[in-house]
């Protein structure tokens, strides 16, 4: 009976040693997701302020632009020259 008590036990810590490592993996991302969707970027059609993460962005030059509205977000997609300052 004591050999079987001992395996449960070492089961629990084996499971919480799982379970503890698993929440750590999983935190990571989530917490850099919740600091991309704070952020807040300039709209460079409008100059509208826009939060970070909308679906209406567009990426050019590796660089990610927030828009206000679908139709800003067509209008530089038109021509995102005209909108960015080099
Ligand atoms: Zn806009």
């Amino acid at each position: 009976m004591k050999k079987l008590n001992f395996i449960i036990i070492l089961i629990g810590l084996i499971t919480i040693v799982i379970k503890s490592n698993a929440n750590n993996i999983i935190d990571q991302p989530k917490t850099s997701l919740i600091d991309s969707a704070k952020k807040v970027v300039t709209d460079p059609v409008c100059k509208m302020k826009v939060k970070a993460g909308t679906s209406k962005n567009a990426v050019y030059n590796k660089i990610t632009y927030g828009f206000c509205s679908e139709s800003c977000k067509q209008k530089f997609v038109a021509e995102p020259s005209k909108y960015i300052k080099k």
